[in-house]
């Protein structure tokens, strides 16, 4: 029989509430030894405060955190931060000043350690840092301060890594190499992961799982390909994408609509509904010189819109259409460059297999 596998973190039914309002409410998860879980939420639904429940720094309303099978909090009982095993990255990652590079991730080695500079080099060499070990963080630039601050964080060597929007105040292209640095690292040391952050592409470049989260609550909870491919509901769609929406209402179990019926299963007859289709995947009729294609059972009806606004975006091309139908504006992507002049008419199909209906 395979043994299970004990979290390293297990959150369980974690409240908070401030002035009588819960800004975390009843959430639970739990992040196993190597694996990386981002809580992925707009600003303000609760994502940090998770977090410094988790860190200890401050105190849960109710529910519980375990690490590696035992309490840490509970009713009635707080392990202080430091004795949590439980390290913190933040977006604002202060170095010390006045201490060299190897003093500061010594800072975070025990005063008892012996060789604290032979282990700090030992640390540094794995990001390629030991050579400025005697330099000053001023003397450093942001990459390389950023990957101190991450030695710092590792060498006590905690079992779960906390991390606060741990990138954002990176550009873009030394942020990438930085994640997947930072990333192995974590991996090969068996830390488990959690990340907050409100931007859904870093979540999905990064996570094992995303808990979403809104007003409090986690909302859905996966593999990123899981919650990008079915999504809970609208909200959960338009966070990660754009989305055009079309209302309708269910008939013998179809949703109508100008481009075809879309199944609505298990929803009542008369239901409203929102039918929701990424702009990627609207398709646009280029084969039949605008007449328009036939229609086809997997792509329904083709439906004529004229085109409002078309920009290249780099490995993309938006076109905002103006449909015919009802005047609402549908935006489409389409690879590469294809930028067709304001007013040319065009039609668009939906395939079936790739939109989302739900109930409003
Ligand atoms: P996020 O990290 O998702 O942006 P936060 O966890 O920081 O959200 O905040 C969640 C909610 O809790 C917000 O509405 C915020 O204003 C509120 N909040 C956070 N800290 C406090 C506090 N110390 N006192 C009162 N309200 C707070």
């Amino acid at each position: 029989m395979e043994k299970s596998i004990i979290p390293r973190l297990e959150v369980k039914s974690l409240t908070k509430v401030y002035d009588n309002t819960k800004v975390v409410d009843d959430i639970s998860f739990s992040v196993l030894p190597g694996q990386i879980t981002c809580l992925l939420g707009p600003s303000g639904c609760g994502k940090s405060t998770t977090l410094r429940m988790i860190a200890g720094v401050e105190t849960q309303s109710s529910g519980e955190v375990w690490v590696d099978g035992q309490l840490i909090c509970g009713s009635g009982f707080s392990q202080p931060p430091e004795e949590r095993y439980i390290g913190l990255i933040f977006q604002d990652f202060a170095l010390f000043p006045h201490l060299t590079v190897w003093q500061n991730v010594g800072f975070g080695i025990s005063k008892n350690n012996e060789g604290i500079k032979e282990k700090a080099y030992e640390l540094l060499s794995k990001v390629g840092l030991s050579t400025k070990s005697d330099n000053y963080p001023h003397e450093l630039s942001g990459g390389e301060q950023q990957r101190v601050a991450l030695i710092r964080a590792l060498a006590p060597k905690p079992r779960i890594m906390l991390m606060d929007e741990p990138f954002s105040g990176l550009d873009k292209r030394l942020r990438d190499d930085i994640r997947d640095e930072t990333l192995d690292i974590l991996k090969l040391e068996e830390t488990a992961v959690l990340l907050v952050t409100h931007e859904p592409e870093e979540a999905m470049k990064m996570a094992d799982e995303i808990a979403l989260m809104r007003n409090g609550e986690i909302v859905q909870k996966g593999a990123p390909y899981n919650l990008y491919n079915a999504p809970v509901d609208r909200e959960a769609v338009a966070f990660f994408s754009d989305a055009n929406i079309i209302k309708s209402k269910v008939s013998g179990s179809l949703a109508d609509s100008p481009f075809g019926q879309f199944f609505a299963p298990g929803l009542d007859e008369g239901t409203h509904v929102e039918i929701v289709i990424r702009p990627q995947h609207v398709r646009i009729d280029f084969d039949r010189e605008g007449r328009g294609p036939l229609p086809t059972v997997s792509m329904g009806i083709p439906v004529r819109g004229c085109v409002e606004r078309a920009r290249f975006l780099g490995n993309e091309s938006l076109v905002e259409f103006k449909m015919d139908f009802d005047n609402s504006i549908f935006r489409v992507t389409v690879p590469s460059v294809f930028l067709p002049k304001t007013g040319q008419p065009l039609w668009l199909t939906i395939p079936r297999d790739r939109c989302f209906v739900f109930p409003t």
